[in-house]
């Protein structure tokens, strides 16, 4: 175990939280009051800092602007009925930062580091966390190269940090989403797997092209055959297919969700049959057209539970049945905010109190 240097920190005199209008939060506006930094150099991470969230200088030959050596997490802290803050499985996203990390030749993070920055930064943001039904304290951890070299090698130097941002309901209405069989998010053997801020760029365009045509997302397919659902948007795709939850086993090419890992873990809790494979875009249209594509769902930290209402494939339309309050959708989705506000059992010891 590694002991952390003491935060040296240094409070804001400005505090912005008198601007903050908690009835419209809308995601990743508004930040909380301070950040965390802390430098890796000389093959070791050096003195932690909270400071004042402001813009902060880097050379701008470095390789995170120059080859996307940058890495990011997304997380939540949700107030909890008795008052507290309690973070939602936080060490799952530390392992995921850390197999980014690895992936793009970046230095790992202890948990120790991680957590004590997490548990520093919110407490002196304390403020920030929303209490409103559905709100929660959006977290970014990132990491990110600081050598001021243009050569094509891994930075020796990086600089880890940690904002946060107050947020209400993500996606509020139902999902338009379109099958994307030209361009692809990622490729097995690719970085799909990591949290790559270069996998995030990549995706903007056919996304754009796709919004133009009146969709909020694609459903991202498997880069060799176009066939094969991946993902949905920033969202792993969950299917319920008579009776059964379906999703994409993951690989290289998919992230592996919290969200996602979660839902499945639920699933199985209320006896669902789950099947993690290969789910071709023919299955789910032709599952739709039997009446057998019971609900299609994007599963993420962001939104937590975006329901599909259409699908475009090969040009047409198909709305899917509409989901009834008993859906599985909606009883997970309650299951997880009932987990997270403290209200319901926390079987699985997912919740970490600050
Ligand atoms: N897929 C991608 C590409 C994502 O960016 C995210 C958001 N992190 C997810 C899936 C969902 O992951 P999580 O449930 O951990 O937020």
């Amino acid at each position: 175990m590694i002991d952390i240097l003491p935060i040296r920190t240094q409070r804001t005199t400005a505090s912005r939280l008198t601007d903050l209008d908690p009835a419209n939060l809308e995601f990743g506006k508004v930040y909380s009051d301070h950040m965390f930094a802390v430098d890796y150099h000389n093959g070791e991470w050096q003195e932690a800092q909270i400071v004042p969230y402001g813009d902060m200088a880097v050379s701008p030959a470095n390789s995170a602007l120059h080859y996307g050596q940058s890495i990011f997490e997304g997380m939540k802290a949700y107030h909890q009925n008795d008052g507290g803050v309690a973070l939602f499985r936080p060490l799952d996203n530390w392992a995921r930062l850390n197999a980014s990390a690895d992936r793009m030749c970046m230095p790992n993070i202890s948990e120790e580091l991680l957590m004590q920055g997490l548990s520093e930064l919110i407490r002196i943001d304390s403020a920030w966390v929303p209490t409103s039904e559905g709100s929660s304290l959006y977290i970014r951890p990132f990491m990110f190269a600081t050598d001021g070299f243009i050569g094509v090698r891994p930075s020796e130097s990086y600089r880890f940090m940690i904002f946060t941002c107050p947020v209400g309901l993500y996606y509020n209405k139902p999902l338009r989403v379109r099958f994307e069989q030209k361009y692809v998010r990622s490729a097995e053997g690719g970085a799909g797997y990591a949290k790559a801020a270069g996998n995030y760029g990549g995706a903007m365009y056919p996304t754009k092209l796709a919004q133009k045509e009146g969709y909020n997302q694609l459903i991202w397919t498997d880069a060799t055959e176009h066939q094969y659902v991946e993902e949905s948007g920033t969202m792993n795709a969950i299917f319920v297919i008579d009776g059964r939850v379906v999703t994409p086993a993951l690989s290289t090419s998919i992230l592996d969700g919290v969200t996602r890992r979660s839902v499945l873990q639920l699933a199985r809790d209320m006896g669902i049959p789950v099947e993690e494979r290969k789910v071709s875009s023919r299955e789910i249209m032709e599952a739709l057209a039997a009446g057998k594509l019971e609900e299609a769902f994007g599963a993420g930290t962001a939104a937590t539970i975006a329901p599909i209402a259409t699908i475009g494939y090969e040009g047409n339309d198909y709305d899917l049945p509409k989901v009834g309050p008993n859906a599985f959708s909606k009883r997970v989705g309650a299951a997880l905010d009932a987990i997270r506000s403290g209200e319901g059992a926390d079987v699985h010891n997912w919740m970490v109190r600050l």
